[in-house]
């Protein structure tokens, strides 16, 4: 069983929980450290040869398009995560179009490959914004993965499925959502696998819950950020429960991923739709 691997490919200073503190037009003037954080993936992915998927913001693309050209050249998928890392629940729909209009033009630009999927900032296709599925595939995107199925503060539809289904058909061409992943116990849907919770949780508990998905026939998506395992990042002061959230563990999370990509299969989301027992069922 092959499980997916997902990196969204933004700064230190882009994710919703600091952004408050970085307003866009100040982010050319910070420092930058995507690229050698990457970097570290890349060389990871190499030594384990895995194949993943990242989620790249249009400008982190614009201003790194060596970065995106490494990544097509190392056999990876480069998809969409925004252009402005907006969060979709603050966009109207015009301004989304526009938004992954241009993220998705200057991704294709550098890479000279068609981008197939989108992944909201912050998990935002939540119940008020899936009218934004009709444009991802009016855009030509064959699949999102942004719907967490768990009650959360900032994000999630708990009732939402938790395997891979068809969010939107039109003619003969098909948006999939691949939802994130969780465990179900009782009647509640437990969050494994990416970002803090990643970080967070024992290895031993994400190796659990992405065998017992399997055993489900589910591919685990695990995800995660560049600066989840950047310990020379400048260190924001934030509330005691975000700083936990945004800071545990960063340190030990690189050798957390390598012991779980040595464990298990894993793919890019183009890789695991191109399988045959996967385009049977979707297509
Ligand atoms: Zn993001």
């Amino acid at each position: 069983m092959k499980n997916i691997l997902s990196i969204d490919v933004e700064e230190w200073f882009h994710p919703e929980a600091v952004q408050h503190l970085f307003p866009s037009d100040s982010w050319d003037e910070r420092e930058s450290r995507v690229e050698e954080n990457v970097d570290k993936l890349l060389a990871l992915f190499d030594s384990q040869n895995v194949k993943a998927t990242f989620f790249v913001l249009g400008w982190t693309a614009r201003k790194f398009p060596r970065l995106i050209k490494k990544m097509t050249a190392a056999g990876h998928e480069v998809a969409t995560h925004g252009n402005s890392h907006r969060m979709v629940t603050k966009m109207t729909p015009a301004e989304f179009r526009e938004d992954l209009i241009e993220s998705i033009s200057i991704i294709q630009e550098i890479s000279g490959e068609k981008v197939l999927g989108f992944r909201a900032p912050t998990f935002s296709i939540v119940k008020g914004t899936q009218w934004a599925w009709e444009i991802m595939l009016d855009l030509g995107l064959e699949y999102d993965s942004s719907v967490y199925p768990i009650w959360h503060d900032r994000y999630g539809i708990p009732d939402a499925p938790r395997h891979p289904y068809i969010a939107l058909e039109k003619g003969s061409r098909k948006l999939i959502e691949f939802p994130m992943p969780t465990l179900k116990i009782g009647s509640k849907n437990f969050p494994f696998g990416g970002g803090g919770y990643l970080r967070i949780f024992p290895l031993s508990f994400t190796k659990y819950a992405v065998k017992k998905f399997n055993g489900e026939d589910l591919p685990a998506i695990v995800y995660a950020h560049p600066w989840e395992f950047d310990t020379e990042q400048p260190r924001l002061k934030l509330g005691t429960i975000q700083t936990w959230r945004h800071y545990y563990n960063i340190s030990r999370n690189l050798r957390k991923l390598e012991t779980l990509l040595s464990r298990f299969e894993w793919t890019s989301f183009k890789d695991f739709m191109n399988q045959d027992n996967f385009s049977q069922n979707f297509r």
